[in-house]
């Protein structure tokens, strides 16, 4: 078994998540910028924490022969305060530049206020100026339909923008098609507690019935989450019946396909 973990949140796991996720068949491991428990109280602490997600954790994932990519934004939940957020926006294109860097993410909603709003097609306008890839977070709970609803509209207003290279990530079985049927691809997070369970991924492939342009990832982090929740997917897969070549195109493939359109993702062997 090989796989992509396409979304996880490794500045908060230990040493033995990462062992586990190479024994597991993980075979380049990609960290999304998000919220990292808690608001960060100035600029500062957003350039530390981007220098960590493009040099100290790819060296400490290397240590484990596992290559690490980051993806660089401000998230929506401390997006609220546009000066700061503005603030965090100008350290970006400097980190844009570093080796393991596939794009500007997880942008997106969490509220779907006006500010987050503001931010978030600020950073598509900045993602679209430097060619960059797009990674967007969709809201949770009752948030989410509106939420992919408002991204997506934003995402088509911006005429330069390809959607083949834009992953709304997080999608449910009431957002899926939408996002894959505007030409977009998509990202399912599993969760082990809330959410979406592996059997309910796979339920959700099952009935959407085409995993073209489509991920599965952990989205691992400081919380309750597994980051071994892929390769337990992929046990539900061949419960299911799905052949070996069609689970490798969707947890290998795929992510390698959609990745491989920023020239610092360099395909694993
Ligand atoms: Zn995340």
């Amino acid at each position: 078994m090989r796989y992509i973990e396409p979304h996880a949140h490794m500045v908060s796991r230990t040493t033995d998540d990462y062992t586990a996720l190479v024994m597991a068949g993980c075979k380049a491991v990609c960290e999304p910028a998000f919220w990292a428990g808690f608001d960060r109280s100035s600029v500062h602490g957003f350039r530390d924490y981007f220098c960590q997600l493009t040099d100290y954790e790819p060296r400490r994932a290397a240590k484990f022969q596992l290559p690490h990519y980051s993806w660089i934004c401000i998230n929506a939940k401390e997006a609220e305060d546009p000066v700061f957020a503005n603030e965090v926006i100008e350290l970006i294109p400097e980190f844009l530049q570093r080796q393991n860097v596939l794009g500007v993410g997880e942008i997106g909603l969490n509220k779907n206020s006006v500010n987050e709003v503001a931010i978030f097609e600020k950073q598509v306008a900045l993602a679209i100026e430097h060619d960059q890839l797009i990674l967007v977070h969709t809201p949770h709970l009752e948030d989410k339909l509106k939420g992919t609803r408002l991204i997506l509209d934003i995402l088509k207003s911006h005429q330069g923008l390809d959607p083949n290279r834009v992953l709304i990530d997080h999608v449910e079985e009431h957002t899926i098609r939408q996002v894959l049927d505007q030409g977009f691809w998509g990202g399912i997070t599993l969760y082990p507690e809330s959410k979406c369970t592996p059997p309910r991924a796979v339920d959700m492939l099952e009935h959407y019935g085409d995993t073209n342009r489509l991920w599965m990832n952990s989205a691992c982090d400081w919380g309750v989450s597994d980051p071994l929740a892929l390769p337990k997917a992929i046990l539900e897969l061949r419960r299911r019946g799905f052949s070996e070549t069609a689970i490798d195109r969707f947890v290998y493939q795929n992510p390698v396909e959609f990745l491989s359109q920023s020239p610092n993702f360099v395909v694993p062997e």
